[in-house]
């Protein structure tokens, strides 16, 4: 390995010569307090920023036993370090701010949420640090001299204010370890205490804006408060007892007039598998994480599956047992949205009227009586849900202000009024007896057939042109896979790129698990083991800042949107 000093002079040998002479930089250097590995120097100003890492020794770094000692604790302390490293890189780079990255220092931005992710990681030897350069140019000339001042100069004290355990601040340290923790904690509790979510009292719920994820200002916002019928106390390693409103599984409604609260209750349910940072507002707004939103996903395109359940008797007879199409309408999208979740091991459906398909939520009586059953392909979630409780154990939750006919399968009704919820369960339950709908149930007398599918290996190619692996992210939700589009715009719980890029990555892995004789679930399940004992790092050739962890139920998501994908 070579020394910390000799990148100095490799530095000034290079300056003024041709952009990619930074190739001769890669390698490892030793300094007296830490090693710089360059992993990946970039060929051109304009390509991807370089690759590099930071080890720090313990000796060095010194962070606690406590702050890393459990899983739920390392997560956290990882994440900090991440949010540290990249508000010193705003303060001490100097980026020229050009279409060029020259000049630029920096880790992936981190959102609300704490995750697991590849750009820190801590235990009993070292800290790692992973992150991007952009080395410097002039023209297409390298600018040794600025490159000196980001390596030793600007560098440096990035690496102490973010990596140093004496330079960070305590305080905020342990409160974002204690908060994840606790919700950590509250997450594994959900199940015996017989709830499916829990919203804290108190917490902020409505966002900032609808590109500003941040909590609204507390002035604005109402307060989270609890309903007394659905009130649980539980009690925390840190935080000591949070009282909150338990949502019992079933099928519960959330109702109230437009404008009430009703989808930001919702959100912040489905956002509720992820833990959040101090202060977010939703630190204890925790849900099991088996919780799936499903909307209407119109155009997307559906291989072989079985979605007879809810939809049969097409025009023309055409089968739904093993349902294809390349351009689905609003209906079948939810339905193929549903029954694929299932497959994949969702135990929880989260609905919001305003994202769904009319016609896949309701049919009342006088269209019955108007449109007869024989004549609609459609049997409508209102007629299915019940049945997927009692048969499958899966629960339901949603949002529902337009159509009462859903009190006569609720086991909770909750009414949001002026951003505050309350139990109506009794006063709905007595509307729907007084008020008895002649609509005819038609969900039959059992959900049907579900299938398990088989995916075929060859179907997923990343190849395009002469590359046998070309993978390119459009936006957070929009993955070019070889010649082929993922369209992740309506998984909705997918919250940052570092996921998106990993799931990419992982449907090339997954392929490795498929046969003529493994399903989708079997496979998923075979990428997930393989994660949690090896780490996110075997789906990257390299060391790779920039992946987060993803769930299973968003890897089958985006396995079954790939538009190659078939199924045996
Ligand atoms: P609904 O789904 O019932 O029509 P939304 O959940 O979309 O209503 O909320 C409507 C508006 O009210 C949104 O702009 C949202 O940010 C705001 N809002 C939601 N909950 C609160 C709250 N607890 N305090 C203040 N404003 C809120
Ligand atoms: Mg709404």
């Amino acid at each position: 390995m070579e020394l910390l000093n000799d990148l100095q002079s490799k530095l000034l040998n290079i300056d003024g010569r041709g952009y990619k002479l930074y190739k001769s930089i890669t390698g490892r250097y030793r300094g007296k307090e830490y090693t710089i590995i360059i992993d990946h120097a970039q060929g051109d100003p304009y390509a991807d920023a370089s690759k590099i890492r930071v080890l720090i020794p313990s000796t060095v770094s010194c962070f606690p036993e406590d702050t890393f000692s459990v899983k739920s604790r390392q997560t956290a302390l990882c994440d900090f370090i991440t949010r540290e490293f990249y508000g010193a890189c705003r303060k001490y780079s100097t980026p020229r701010g050009g279409a060029d990255k020259s000049g630029l220092i920096t880790i992936e931005k981190p959102g609300q949420e704490i995750l697991e992710r590849t750009s820190v990681f801590v235990n009993g030897d070292s800290v790692e640090i992973r992150f991007l350069m952009g080395l410097p140019a002039m023209g297409r000339k390298i600018a040794g001299r600025k490159a000196l001042k980001m390596f030793f100069e600007e560098l440096p004290k990035i690496i102490e204010k973010s990596g140093f355990y004496k330079n960070l601040n305590r305080e905020k340290l342990y409160r974002h370890i204690k908060t994840s923790e606790d919700a950590d904690f509250i997450r594994k509790k959900l199940r015996d205490s017989g709830i499916i979510s829990f919203i804290a009292a108190g917490s902020i719920l409505p966002r900032k804006s609808g590109i500003d994820p941040g909590p609204m200002d507390r002035e604005n916002a109402v307060a989270f408060v609890v309903p007394e019928k659905y009130k649980i106390n539980i009690e925390c390693p840190n935080a000591g007892t949070i009282t909150g409103m338990g949502i019992p599984p079933g099928i519960s409604l959330i109702v109230g007039g437009g404008y009430h609260g009703k989808s930001t209750l919702l959100n912040a349910i489905e956002n509720g598998i992820y833990n959040h940072i101090p202060d977010d507002g939703r630190e204890f707004v925790v849900t099991d994480y088996s919780a799936f939103k499903i909307r209407a996903e119109d155009g997307r395109r559906i291989e072989k599956t079985s979605i007879s359940p809810f939809i049969s008797n097409l025009p023309l007879n055409r089968s739904t047992d093993f349902f294809c199409s390349e351009d689905a309408s609003g209906s079948t999208s939810q339905a193929a949205n549903i029954i694929e979740t299932m497959e994949a091991g969702c135990r929880i459906l989260l609905i919001d009227e305003d994202t769904s398909a009319t016609n896949f939520m309701i049919r009342d009586h006088r269209m019955q009586e108007l449109i007869s059953k024989d004549r609609e392909p459609i049997t409508p979630f209102i007629d299915k849900a019940a049945q997927l409780y009692s048969e499958f154990g899966i629960s339901s939750i949603l949002v529902i202000g337009g159509s009462g006919d859903y009190f006569d399968i609720a086991d909770h009704v909750i009414s949001m009024e002026d951003y505050i919820p309350r139990d109506r369960t009794e006063e709905a339950k007595a509307i729907a007896k007084k008020y008895s709908t002649e609509r005819k149930k038609e969900g039959g007398n059992s959900f049907g057939k579900t299938t398990k599918r088989i995916p075929i290996a060859r179907s997923i190619d990343p190849s395009r042109g002469k590359r046998d692996l070309k993978i390119n992210f459009h936006n957070l939700k929009s993955i070019q896979f070889g010649r082929y589009h993922i369209n992740l715009a309506s998984i909705e719980q997918i919250v940052e790129t570092a996921q998106t890029r990993a799931l990419a990555a992982a449907i090339v892995y997954a392929k490795r698990y498929m046969n003529a004789s493994t399903n989708l679930k079997t496979v998923i399940n075979s990428v997930l083991k393989d994660i949690s004992e090896k780490g996110l790092d075997i789906l990257s050739p390299y060391p790779s800042g920039n992946l987060a962890l993803f769930r299973g139920l968003e890897l089958a998501a985006a396995i079954n949107r790939l538009r190659s994908l078939e199924i045996k």
